[in-house]
């Protein structure tokens, strides 16, 4: 079901038209902007970043490996989904390869910048688009499975948008989150992507479990990099004189993103077979909406 923003309204269409007070949300860029404030805002992410993005993802090794894990943890926890909700969307790179998984399944992208949602648009022309505030999502009961991907740590109110995935879901739904680790690796590349935390396991999973879910896996990756990644960050900590770019990290040679992917692929083997290492650059993390009654 929809949520009217104008009058709290639930009702189930497929168009953004309320039926009890014909509110209908205006459009950003062409897509309905359910928190048109901030559409063309620059707080949490630089939307310029869009286009950098959307040539440097598609070859990337950790982009390739997310996405390989992301389509792991889907066929195993939600293998019969007919409806998929991405927050954070970006340029689209993981909803296409979910449309290709799941080519009969309504999805939906939604972002917050409506600049990425032309990139997203072209890449999945099947699937629906909204610009919105992932702290408003305006859905109830509505989605099998809902992801977000390296989103919330850019948020501050976390544990409400978690919440709200939570409502946005169907009972027995499955929400998917990758998100940086370790406080401690914490870099001037946290600053420049606008990150506000890397978690803590227990810090996730304890804020997913007080928001409505039941845990179903959650483990570390980017695990055999982390030696490599740990130098690379603490080098561009104290080399305090340089420009630090976001993008930097991504835009690497093709022999060194070729060794990178075939490490990420035996990580990618072991995952998939039940190993879950200790410490990682990232962690990801699957959960189910608990059935009202079963919270306190
Ligand atoms: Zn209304």
């Amino acid at each position: 079901m929809k949520i009217c923003p104008q009058c709290d309204a639930r009702y189930d269409s497929p168009e953004w038209v309320c039926p009890s007070c014909g509110a209908t949300p205006p459009l950003a860029d062409g897509y309905p902007a359910l928190a048109i404030e901030f559409a063309n805002a620059g707080d949490g992410f630089n939307p310029e970043y869009f286009a950098q993005l959307a040539g440097l993802e598609k070859g990337n090794f950790w982009f390739q490996s997310r996405n390989r894990l992301i389509l792991m943890l889907l066929r195993r926890h939600a293998p019969a989904l007919t409806s998929f909700m991405e927050i954070g969307c970006g340029t689209g790179f993981v909803l296409s390869n979910i449309a290709s998984e799941y080519p009969a399944a309504a999805l939906m992208g939604a972002e917050i910048f409506s600049t990425g949602l032309a990139h997203a648009a072209r890449r999945v022309p099947s699937a629906k688009f909204i610009q919105m505030d992932a702290r408003n999502i305006p859905f109830e009961a509505q989605f099998d499975a809902l992801g977000a991907f390296d989103v919330i740590e850019h948020i501050e109110e976390d544990e409400a948008v978690l919440a709200q995935i939570n409502k946005a879901l169907k009972p027995g739904g499955i929400m998917l989150l990758t998100v940086p680790q370790h406080p401690a690796l914490w870099s001037k590349q946290d600053e420049k992507a606008c990150h506000v935390r890397r978690y803590t396991a227990a810090e996730l999973e304890s804020k997913v479990t007080a928001a409505g879910f039941e845990i179903l896996d959650s483990g570390s990756f980017v695990s055999l990099l982390l030696p490599l990644m740990w130098l690379s960050r603490s080098m561009a900590n104290r080399d305090s004189n340089t420009e630090h770019d976001a993008m930097a990290e991504l835009r690497i040679g093709k022999l060194m993103n070729m060794t990178l992917k075939a490490v990420m692929s035996v990580e990618m083997m072991l995952t998939r077979i039940g190993v879950r290492f200790p410490a990682g650059g990232s962690r990801f993390l699957v959960a189910r909406k608990v059935p009202i009654s079963k919270v306190e």
